[in-house]
């Protein structure tokens, strides 16, 4: 499901890939694609700088948009929290 390079959208459990040439103007209508420029967001997990190049996933979470970086580790751990969520 998620594929090495991608970038996915996690919303109401559910993982969308999103084509390169979508991320940019979808950073920009969630209003985060300065934010990312300017090197300000984190990993929800590793805590290391989101870069557009190491942006692995957009997380809408209690009306904020968080993000993970692009580590197999990072996105495993995303689909384990999707996971969870299910089962509570
Ligand atoms: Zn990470």
């Amino acid at each position: 499901m998620i594929k090495k390079g991608g970038f996915c959208v996690m919303n109401d459990n559910q993982l969308k890939a999103v084509h390169d040439d979508d991320l940019k103007s979808l950073l920009i209508s969630l209003g985060c694609f300065e934010s990312i420029v300017q090197k300000q967001c984190r990993c929800i997990f590793c805590d290391s700088i989101i870069e557009i190049d190491s942006l692995g996933s957009i997380v809408p979470k209690d009306g904020k948009i968080q993000f993970t970086c692009n580590r197999t580790d990072c996105l495993s751990k995303l689909t384990d929290i999707g996971e969870q969520d299910e089962s509570i």
